[in-house]
């Protein structure tokens, strides 16, 4: 668990890619140039990590390419001691990006193996979430809600409606709806009822699965 000054220039390398692609907010990007990438990821891997992709992480998991990340938190606009949910734990990494930009974040992840390594990987890094929660993100946390923001980060067949009620008034729903690509979609919360909806470029994630139970 070494990072080096090689690391260093490969993030920093990392951070102009993203930036090159579109992303204009400079904490986001702060953030990429400031993780450990490498780090999320199994060692044997280790050499993709400043690539501007995604990667296996166990458990036909994926850890999300650093440009969708960043489009993501940008979409989320996260201010300071914004309350986040994270649907999707995975390798960490979003989570760690919402930290970076002093959120703070509940983390629900549905895949026990995922769950347990990704907790104690945490703990290693003295990342502190507010809480790292293991079960179906497809109903939220309604006993942390509401959220200022809540980003889902795996694809999503149909949007959740828990999710939409779990956002504080202003609030931002940042999710990838569809089955085999996915339309990354923002919903804004304008009032107890109304919801504005804009819709993004088409990207790829592996599946939000609901549990039938
Ligand atoms: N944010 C992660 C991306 C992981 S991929 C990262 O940065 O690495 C998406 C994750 O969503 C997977 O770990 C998958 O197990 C999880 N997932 C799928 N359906 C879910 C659900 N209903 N509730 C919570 N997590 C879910």
């Amino acid at each position: 668990m070494k990072d080096t000054l090689k690391h260093r220039g490969m993030r920093k390398n990392l951070a102009e890619v993203v930036a090159a692609k579109g992303i204009t907010d400079q904490k986001v990007l702060d953030a990429i140039k400031t993780i450990p990438r490498h780090l999320f990821l199994d060692s044997s891997f280790e050499d993709h990590a400043y690539q501007d992709k995604a990667f296996p992480i166990g458990a036909d998991q994926t850890i999300s390419q650093p440009y969708t990340v960043a489009f993501q938190t940008e979409l989320l606009k996260v201010g300071p001691n914004a309350k986040i949910l994270e649907i999707g734990t995975g390798s960490g990494y979003q989570t760690a990006v919402l930290l970076h930009l002093r959120a703070k974040v509940y983390t629900i992840e549905r895949q026990s193996e995922l769950f347990k390594t990704t907790r104690l990987f945490f703990n290693k890094m003295h990342y502190r979430p507010k809480k790292v929660i293991f079960g179906d993100g497809y109903k939220g946390l309604p006993q942390e809600a509401p959220f200022d923001g809540i980003i889902v980060t795996a694809g999503a067949p149909e949007v959740p409606r828990a999710l939409l009620s779990q956002l504080k008034i202003g609030g931002r729903l940042v999710i990838p709806v569809g089955v085999d690509e996915q339309i990354m979609t923002l919903f804004v919360r304008k009032s107890e009822k109304e919801f504005e909806k804009k819709e993004f470029g088409s990207f790829r994630f592996v599946p939000l699965l609901e549990d039938k139970n």
